[in-house]
């Protein structure tokens, strides 16, 4: 789920002061106020998955009174902080893999685990976040090429769940996490959900190594031998 790391975020990468940090989440607790007191479908901003969700919020927060008015006495402290999550939920500052040394640690498991299961292919904001970082190259060979996405005017990639949301049961916190998240060309992305064994197993192999230490900082503790009983 992106509030523990949206709290992450902006205390150790953006380095905002610590009033601001709070100014900023207290923030957020009374707009999910206002969206329950309204009825709107999604009552937590958090639970938000992809950054086109919080523009929809945006245009309903804009039409209540409520939000208007308490922005204007704040300030416009209740829009900035809307802005600023969805500058992180936009993925632009995530530029490098290094943001990750300050985001890699254990999540608890979100409860709508099912929800997300359903739902594994479809955008979210972790998998947009990997795939800027990974400068939308395909992690299992950085020469793999692809098409040019219309929406993104980059090369088209894929972020894919390294260890499947459907084995969550088997550990004791969140595979929905950068470090069990990787960017991939269409083709790797098949080649993982669709491939035989022995195809699949040399990149499986290679991406272990390079994301191992990043899943222990995770709380996904496993060794090779588990991570292909659990992959191939
Ligand atoms: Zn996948
Ligand atoms: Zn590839």
């Amino acid at each position: 789920m992106i509030s523990d790391y949206y709290g992450k975020y902006i205390k150790d990468v953006l380095r905002l002061r610590e009033s601001t940090v709070n100014h900023y989440l207290g923030a957020i607790t009374a707009l999910n106020r206002i969206l329950r007191d309204n009825q709107y479908p999604i009552i937590d901003l958090y639970h938000v998955s992809t950054k086109e969700n919080l523009k929809d919020i945006e245009v309903f927060l804009n039409q209540s009174e409520e939000y208007r008015g308490l922005n204007l006495r704040g300030n416009n402290m209740y829009s900035a902080a809307l802005h600023n999550l969805m500058k992180f939920a936009s993925a632009e500052l995530f530029t490098s893999s290094e943001i990750f040394e300050d985001l890699d640690f254990p999540v608890e498991v979100a409860e709508q685990t099912m929800t997300l299961i359903t739902k594994e292919n479809r955008r979210s904001i972790i998998k947009d976040q990997v795939i800027h970082a990974a400068h939308f190259a395909c992690e299992c060979d950085t020469a793999h090429t692809s098409f040019t996405s219309k929406a993104t005017l980059r090369r088209y990639v894929e972020g894919h769940h390294l260890i499947p949301l459907q084995q969550q049961s088997f550990f004791p916190y969140s595979l929905d996490v950068y470090a069990n998240v990787v960017s991939l060309c269409p083709n790797c992305h098949r080649l993982f959900h669709l491939a035989i064994k022995s195809e699949k197993q040399y990149y499986l192999d290679r991406l272990f190594d390079t994301r191992r230490v990043r899943l222990i900082s995770s709380g996904i503790d496993i060794s090779h031998k588990e991570f292909l009983r659990l992959t191939l």
